[in-house]
């Protein structure tokens, strides 16, 4: 039986189990992937003290420090259920395995969703990317695009128009779904033009990095291409909570519903990171998410426990 059970090995996860092997009490992480989102992205240029890293060194670095604690970890594990017994919780793993634990941090962050097109798995990180507070600035003086106009499309466009030549914006259906006004600011903005009724088909390169894309104009049913260097994919980030659903409180979009110390609708459950309805998904935040959570978590312990 474990004290504190984190379930997700990214850097929310990390951070809670240092927290709380810190305090001298069974900790274990379960995780599909140690290290989380942090082993797909390259340049790491906003964690702060650290003014550039690679994704893998960090994760690297991540378990290095989880290790240096008696932190049980058991890793490429998915856990597929979360339920009670008695006084404990219970985390049902999919190799059928069953974990105890007198508190639980959930910490499974999320993933952004892709277009599925030809191209972009390949030349992800080459000029595809997600984030743009995390890899705007790679592509000053550059020509990009942003996949999609609801708000986190047009809040990218906004952002990016003042960091890089030129910013053309793709949506796919007739309008934009973002706020009246992020739309705007973004038509009052001279290098971005906007494309609307547009499916993009592929994402072209010259094999080591993005050249363009090809998009389908869905009115007249034509392809066109634009030349350009970078393509930012925000048609929305899913958080891996799916298993939770019908269990735990979850906002619309499936974000695990957080108080201020990181406390979920159970008692006794608490989570952190990407996975939760805590805004702006990042590195730094999730780990000080993480650290919340577990203090919190410690907090329930000593108030709930028999002496
Ligand atoms: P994650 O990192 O997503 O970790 C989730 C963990 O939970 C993983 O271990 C996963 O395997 C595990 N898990 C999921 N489901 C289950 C389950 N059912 N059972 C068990 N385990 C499960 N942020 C920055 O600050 N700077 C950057 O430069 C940056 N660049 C990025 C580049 C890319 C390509 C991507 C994808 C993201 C980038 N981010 C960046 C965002 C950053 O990686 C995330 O905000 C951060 O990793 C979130 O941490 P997390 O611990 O909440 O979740």
């Amino acid at each position: 039986t474990f004290d504190v059970l984190v379930v997700g090995g990214g850097p929310a996860g990390a951070a809670s189990a240092i927290y709380a092997a810190r305090k001298g009490i069974r900790t274990g992480v379960v995780a599909e992937r140690f290290g989380g989102q942090v082993l797909d992205t390259m340049a790491i240029e906003n964690f702060i003290s650290v003014p550039h890293t690679e994704g893998p060194a960090f994760a690297t670095a991540l378990e290095t420090h989880v290790k240096d604690y008696p932190v049980e970890i058991m890793n490429l594990q998915r856990a597929q259920k979360l339920g009670r017994h008695g006084d404990l919780f219970e985390v049902e793993l999919e190799s059928g395995a069953t974990l105890r634990s007198r508190s639980v941090i959930l910490s499974t962050g999320a993933r952004w969703r892709q277009m599925g097109v030809p191209g972009e798995e390949h030349y992800r990180n080459k000029g595809v990317a997600y984030c743009p507070h995390c890899d705007g600035p790679l592509f000053k003086g550059k020509s990009v695009a942003v996949i999609g106009g609801g708000n986190s499309g047009v809040e990218a466009a906004i952002d990016l128009a003042g960091l890089v030549k030129h910013v053309t914006l793709i949506e796919f259906d007739s309008k934009l779904r973002a706020d009246d006004v992020l739309q705007r600011k973004l038509r009052s903005l001279a290098n971005v033009d906007i494309i609307l009724s547009a499916k993009t088909t592929e994402v072209l390169g010259d094999g080591s990095k993005v050249t363009g894309l090809v998009y389908e104009d869905r009115a007249k049913g034509n392809n066109h291409t634009l030349a350009l260097e970078g393509v930012f994919v925000q048609i929305g980030l899913l958080p891996n909570t799916e298993w939770l659903k019908g269990t735990i409180v979850l906002s619309a979009r499936g974000e695990i519903e957080v108080d201020h110390h990181g406390q979920t609708s159970i008692p006794g459950v608490f989570a952190a990171g990407d996975c939760t309805t805590v805004p702006y998904k990042q590195i730094v935040i999730a780990l000080g998410e993480g650290a919340k959570a577990s203090l919190a978590a410690f907090d329930y312990l000593i108030r709930t426990s028999a002496p």
